[in-house]
């Protein structure tokens, strides 16, 4: 993609979308010049998958002033945490306890307050997220206590499933504002305001259901390639 139509496919996206709905444009497997093009059109906000590739591109990006937000969209495996709280704004694969524990603890090693989202299991296909909405409960019981002084519970995110059924996908995007609904019932003193949920192929379907966050790469970056 060129830079000019990078930034119309960001115009056209952005036009779709309700004015309270953020664009998290992700530009994962996809080169820093990218990335700029973006930059250039005004689009701030950004998500990438693995930790080294976010390192390289976002440390180039913020490196004389802070350009752009940083969200890490992709399972995060432990020995990555002090890498990926050190560069990013906000963890949105967050799928487990102990990786709550990691995270917090880093962030506090730095001094440094990091916003979470809770990954939710609700499609079939994909492995990644909390298998169980009580596990996300209990969490929020443990926030709610006081237990993690340096990280924020911004919100929710899921992946619906892989499949042509509007119906599957309705159902896991609903699953996932229903549970936030929950939570702020239940925990109205925590800050879980975010359902990230919505990509190139179902973002629409998924501002339907409530989304806040759309997290689109494809539409606006074209195709990966992953060799
Ligand atoms: C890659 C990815 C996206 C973007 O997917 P597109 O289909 O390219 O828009 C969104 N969310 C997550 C978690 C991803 O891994």
């Amino acid at each position: 993609m060129s830079p000019e139509e990078i930034k119309e496919n960001l115009e056209k996206i952005k036009s779709s979308l309700p004015e309270t709905v953020k664009l998290c444009a992700v530009s994962k497997f996809h080169p820093l010049e990218n990335v700029e093009a973006a930059l250039s059109a005004g689009q701030t906000l950004f998500g990438e998958n693995r930790v080294q590739e976010a390192v390289e591109k976002f440390s180039k990006i913020n490196e004389n002033s802070k350009r752009a937000e940083l969200h890490i969209i992709g399972s995060l495996q432990s020995n990555k945490v002090r890498k990926a709280v050190s560069v990013a704004d906000c963890i949105q694969s967050a799928d487990r306890s102990e990786l709550v524990e990691l995270i917090n603890r880093e962030a506090a090693r730095i001094n440094k307050n990091i916003s979470i989202f809770f990954e939710l299991h609700t499609g079939e296909e994909s492995k990644s997220g909390f298998a169980s909405e009580k596990e996300v409960l209990d969490l929020c019981q443990r926030f709610a206590d006081g237990e993690f002084t340096n990280v924020s519970p911004a919100g929710l995110m899921t992946m619906a499933p892989f499949t042509d059924n509007q119906a599957e996908i309705r159902n896991s995007f609903s699953t996932l504002r229903k549970l936030k609904e929950k939570i702020n019932s239940l925990y109205p003193q925590l800050p879980v305001k975010e359902l990230s949920m919505g990509m190139s192929g179902d973002y629409k379907i998924a501002v339907d259901e409530g989304s806040t966050m759309v997290r689109v790469g494809t539409a606006i970056f074209g195709q990966r390639n992953y060799n």
